[in-house]
Formats: structure tokens, sequence, C-alpha cells
């Protein structure tokens, strides 16, 4: 529905469409584990019987059911992450997009919350082969358990979350949770409660990702935006506006680093595509330009009864205190405070002990070119798609 809409508006015109190459299971298993992957190639509705205790071990058939496809749906959408970093890492775009990628619940060996594969650690892997330090933020209302855990004792990457915290999913996020041993004080944790908006979200955000910023210097970002934060979700209980979840897009872009955006949950079907499409104008910096009037597209009737891009907010209780949002703000900024500055212009002036010398962390990253995770060599398009000119433009986008 979001490409729909994004084809509909005409701005994919603005922008590269590419078709990554496929990854293969070997590029998948950098981060989770063989039998795993291997179970996920094998496992359909027809066979789940023979398979009851991977089913279990695995997590796999309730929150995360099994479908006709489930290894090609993981496929397509960690293909689009890991060949969206291998892009920024050749330099062939400073901003990429997959609003079918964020899926920061997956485990090393578990799905989790709908999450098979998780195709945000593997775009911060193949983005570790060319930057230092890579930061992951996530505005999705839960957690991002699965990217903080996957990076918990590294300083190479700083994960920051925004969520609802306190009897939801998925139970993790605590303020103190701040990493361990190298990654001490490399993972950031914003708990908040029912209702926040856009003023009250900015007021926290802003400041500890300018802090981020600025002690953290990372080379590359990956943004996850899920849309189950904005106002009037299924599942989420924030009260956020289009334009003010698209205020964080707007606000990280504006650090002008390599940045892969990524989509996420979003639970009111209809608002998902409203968002992302109005962040890809964001991104395009054609937020004054788009209309608020739908074009039509393919999914119209979803969009009724006012068929309008931005969506009213609710009168809901914020029931974040100022002076809880100030206090907890305070908190990680003090944690943040504590990270050495990195030089703008890198200096080795650290000793063995300094932050400024990332240790290596315990996952295989391989040189850039190597693998056959991403697009590393010049010609990797080619191999992906018949077309050789390097612009890919779907049919179906030509079409619309
Ligand atoms: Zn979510």
């Amino acid at each position: 529905m979001t490409h729909n809409l994004v084809v509909n508006y005409g701005l994919y015109k603005r922008m590269d469409v590419f078709r990554p190459r496929l990854v293969s299971p070997t590029a998948m298993t950098r981060f989770h584990s063989d039998d795993y992957i291997n179970f996920l190639k094998v496992i359909s509705p027809d066979n789940m019987g023979d398979y009851t205790r991977q089913l279990q071990r695995f997590n796999v058939g309730e929150d995360c059911p099994v479908f006709d496809g489930l290894y090609e749906f993981c496929m397509l959408y960690t293909s689009g992450s890991i060949g969206g970093a291998a892009r920024l890492n050749d330099n062939g775009a400073d901003i990429v997009i997959n609003w079918a990628g964020g899926l920061h619940h997956a485990k090393k060996a578990e799905a989790s919350g709908f999450c098979y594969i998780n195709d945000c650690v593997l775009a911060i892997l193949e983005l570790l082969k060319k930057h230092e330090r890579v930061l992951y933020i996530d505005i999705d209302i839960h957690h991002g358990d699965g990217v903080e855990e996957a990076f918990y004792s590294t300083n190479r990457v700083m994960t920051v979350s925004f969520h609802k915290f306190g009897e939801y999913f998925p139970g993790t996020g605590d303020v103190l949770d701040i990493g361990y041993a190298d990654g001490k004080n490399y993972a950031i944790n914003f708990p908040l409660n029912d209702g926040m908006n856009d003023e009250t979200y900015h007021s926290v955000f802003k400041p500890v990702i300018s802090k981020v910023m600025e002690h953290f210097c990372p080379g590359a970002v990956v943004l996850q935006c899920g849309a189950d934060s904005l106002s009037g979700d299924r599942l989420g209980c924030f009260n956020l506006s289009v334009k003010g979840h698209a205020e964080c897009v707007s606000f990280v872009r504006s650090f002008n680093i390599p940045m892969l955006v990524l989509g996420g949950g979003g639970y009111t079907l209809r608002n998902v595509p409203r968002c992302w499409t109005y962040e890809t104008a964001v991104v395009l910096n054609e937020q004054n330009v788009i209309k608020d009037d739908l074009p039509y597209n393919d999914y119209y009737e979803y969009f009724g009864p006012d068929y309008s891009l931005h969506l009213p907010v609710s009168n809901m209780e914020n029931l974040n205190s100022t002076d809880y949002l100030n206090r907890t703000k305070g908190q990680l900024l003090d944690i943040l405070k504590q990270i050495e500055p990195v030089p703008s212009v890198q200096i080795q002036t650290g000793g063995v002990e300094s932050q400024l010398n990332p240790r290596p962390i315990a996952m295989e990253i391989d040189e850039i070119g190597k693998d056959e995770g991403g697009n590393g060599s010049a010609d990797a398009d080619k191999r992906s798609d018949e077309r050789t000119d390097g612009r890919k433009e779907h049919a179906a986008e030509m079409a619309s």
C-alpha cells in the first residue's frame, strides 16, 4: 500500500528505485543460527505437524505464524535492508528506504512479535564493514529488543529506543538497561507511558539524539520507523500525528549522515502507508509539496471517508508528566556524557582501553565485496536485475 501511494504521488520519480540482489541463507546466518534458518526454509502450513518441537523451540506458530511463502517473505525484506546498507557503503545513495524492513524483535534463533529475520541487525553488520560506528534509532512503539540484544556488548553499535514500557510487549527496555562490558553506555532506552503526543515526544527525542550524535558520532544511521506509535494504532497507545512521527525522520536526516530508513510495526492498516509515504516525502525534502488530498490509488477505498494523507490525533490523556520526561531525559544524557566524545576528525589519541578504539564484535563481518549478502561489487545490480542502466523502475510503477 505504501509503495502504491508513493508511486501515485509521483515521489518515485525523485529517487532511484533499486531491486536488491536476493540474499542467500548464508548471509542470514551472519546473525541467525544455521538450524533456525534451515527451519524457516522448510517449514510450511502443510508440514507443520512434522515439526512440533522446532516450532516451539523457534517460537513459530502463534504470534509468528507459518504461512505459504514465509521464507520468500523473509528473504525479500532482508535483501532490501542488506542491499540498502551495501548501497550506502558504496556511496550509491545518501539515504536508502526499505519500508518492508525494520523487523526488530527477531532473535538469533527465535522469531518474536511478527519478526522472523532481524534485517535491522543484518543491515547494521553490513554497515560495520565500512563504518567504525553505526547508530540504530527505533521509534516503533515497541522496544527494539532484538537489535539491542545483538549489539549489547559492543561499543561499535549504539542502539537508541523510545517505547511504551510497563505491561507491554516485549517487556524489556528499562532506562537502567544500558549495555554490558564494552557495550556499557551504548544501549539507550527511553521508557514511556500512554499518550505521548508530538510536542512531548520531540522534547525528549531531539535532545537525546543530539547528545548521541555529539558523543557517538556515527558513520551511518539505521532508523526504524515503526508506525504503531501513531495516534489510533490498534496495538499502540501513543498519540503522534504523521507529521510528528515524520519530524523524527527529518531531525535525524538533518545530521547528514548516511541513513538507512526502515519500516516496522503499524496495525491500523490505512495509517501505515500514510505515515511512510509522508516520510518518503520528508526524506526527499518534498514535505511542503506533497498534497493532503490523496491521489487515486489501488487502495483508495481504505482511506475514506476523508481520503487525506494526514490524520487527526485524539484527545487521550498524556500519562507522561513533564517531570518524568525531564528526569528520564536527564538520566540518559548523564549516561551519554560518560562516552568519550569522538572528535570530528578521527585522531587516534586514545590508549588501548580507550573507547576510541572500538573492539571487534562477536559476529562475522566480511570484507566489502567478498560476501553474498550485499551489493558489494560495482555490477551488483546487473546480477539482481536484467536491466543494466543502473536506474530501476518497475513496470508496475510506470503503469500506475
Ligand atoms: Zn511495534
